[in-house]
C-alpha cells in the first residue's frame, strides 16, 4: 500500500503514521517529496484492510493499493528513475554505462591486459567471473579467490569499479570484500535465499534475468533484494530461451521499455550472452541503446580463441573500441551521454 501524506504535514504526524504501520507488522519505506512525503508499506497482503484504516489519521491524505505484485520495484511507489552509484560511476539517469571484460578471470596478465584495453575504449566498469556457473561440471569453474583478487587489483590499477558474479551464498563475504558491484547470474535469479542475503548488504547488485523468467518474475526477484533494504539494483536483460537455435538465446529487447514502464530500476542489456556469437554483438548493442537501455555489458577477450569460457561471443579489444564508437549516435538519440 502507498500512504500519501498531506502536503506540509508536520514531522510528528509522519512519525505517528510510521509507528502505526510498523505496529501492524509492515515494513516502511519513506520517499520524501518536494511537497509531501509518501510511505510505502510492504508486508502480508492479507492485512490490506487494516492499512486502509490509516486514512482516518491526521496527516494522511489517502491510502492507495499498489496494484502490481512487485511493490518497491514499481513506478507507483517511486516515480523517479533510480540512479545506482559505484565510486564515480552511475547506472541509470542521464548516463549510458558500459561494463566490459572477460567472461572469466583467467590470469593476472589476462585481466590486466583486458582492463587496460576496455578502459582505453571508454568502458566504465570492469567485469570478470571468478566463480563460474557452468553447464558442465568438467568445464572451467573459475579461479575463485585468486580470481577475485586479480580482478580487484586490475580495477584499482585502471580506476574501474569491478563487478563479479556470486554463485554460492557461502561466498558472500569473500565476494563482498573484493567487488564493487555483485552480479547474480541468470541461473540464480530465483535463488531467493541468495537474494535475501544480497538485500542486506550495502553494495549494488546487478541482477540478470533468467533464461526462463518472465518480466514479472524478474521484477519479483528484484523485489526480494529491495525488500531486505538494499535499494541499489541494476536489472540486466541477457536473452531468454526460445525455439530459435541460430542464436544462443533470444534477446528480448522489448523487456527494456516494458520494464521502464513499470519500474524505476535501471536496465542494462547483455547482448553477448543473448546471441552467443561476437558478430551479432555490435548490431544488438546499437539496438539496446536505441530502445532506451541504461547501458551494456559486453564480454571482451584479448585472445577469444583461447578463452576458458564464452570465447565465441567475446569481442577482441579492437572490435570493442569500434562498438564504443558506433553506439554513440544511438545513445545520443535517446538523450543519454556515453
Ligand atoms: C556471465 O555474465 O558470464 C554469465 C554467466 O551470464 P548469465 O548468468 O547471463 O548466463
Ligand atoms: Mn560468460
Amino acid at each position: 500500500m502507498i500512504i500519501v501524506m498531506r502536503a506540509g504535514a508536520p514531522k510528528k504526524e509522519l512519525k505517528e503514521v510510521l509507528q502505526k504501520i510498523r505496529k501492524l507488522g509492515y515494513k516502511t519505506h519513506i520517499i520524501h517529496g518536494v511537497e509531501r512525503d509518501v510511505i510505502g508499506a510492504v508486508g502480508d497482503e492479507r492485512g490490506k484492510a487494516r492499512l486502509q484504516s490509516l486514512e482516518s489519521l491526521a496527516g494522511v491524505e489517502k491510502v492507495v493499493p499498489i496494484l502490481k505484485p512487485f511493490k518497491l520495484a514499481s513506478l507507483e511507489i517511486h516515480p523517479e528513475p533510480t540512479v545506482v552509484t559505484t565510486g564515480k560511476i552511475t547506472v541509470g539517469g542521464p548516463n549510458f554505462t558500459v561494463i566490459a571484460g572477460p567472461c572469466s578471470v583467467e590470469s593476472r596478465e589476462q585481466i590486466f591486459e583486458t582492463a587496460a584495453a576496455v578502459k582505453k575504449a571508454g568502458a566504465s566498469i570492469l567485469r570478470g567471473g571468478a566463480y563460474k556457473p557452468r553447464t558442465s561440471p568438467y568445464s572451467f569453474q573459475g579461479l575463485e579467490e585468486e580470481g577475485l583478487r586479480f580482478l580487484a587489483e586490475a580495477g584499482k590499477e585502471y580506476g574501474l569499479p569491478v563487478v563479479t558474479e556470486i554463485v554460492n551464498p557461502m561466498d558472500s563475504e569473500l565476494v563482498y570484500q573484493y567487488s564493487d558491484v555483485i552480479q547474480v547470474g541468470a541461473r540464480n535469479v530465483q535463488n531467493f535465499a541468495l537474494l535475501k542475503i544480497l538485500g542486506q548488504i550495502d553494495k549494488p547488485i546487478l541482477l540478470k534475468r533468467g533464461m526462463m523468467t518472465t518480466i514479472e518474475e524478474f521484477l519479483m526477484s528484484a523485489e526480494y533484494i529491495l525488500s531486505e533494504g538494499n535499494s541499489d539494483v541494476i536489472l540486466c536483460e541477457r536473452g531468454i530461451r526460445t525455439f530459435e537455435r541460430a542464436t544462443r538465446n533470444t534477446l528480448d529487447l522489448s523487456a527494456v521499455p516494458v520494464i521502464k514502464s513499470q519500474s524505476h530500476l535501471p536496465v542494462i542489456v547483455d547482448p553477448s550472452h543473448a546471441v552467443g556469437h561476437w558478430q551479432y554483438v555490435l548490431p544488438l548493442s546499437k539496438a539496446a541503446a536505441a530502445v532506451g537501455a541504461d547501458g551494456l555489458m559486453i564480454e571482451v577477450h584479448t585472445h577469444p580463441e583461447d578463452a576458458f569460457s564464452d570465447g565465441l561471443q567475446s569481442l577482441k579489444p579492437e572490435k570493442f573500441s569500434e562498438l564504443m564508437r558506433e553506439i554513440r549516435p544511438f545513445v545520443r538519440a535517446t538523450g543519454r551521454k556515453l
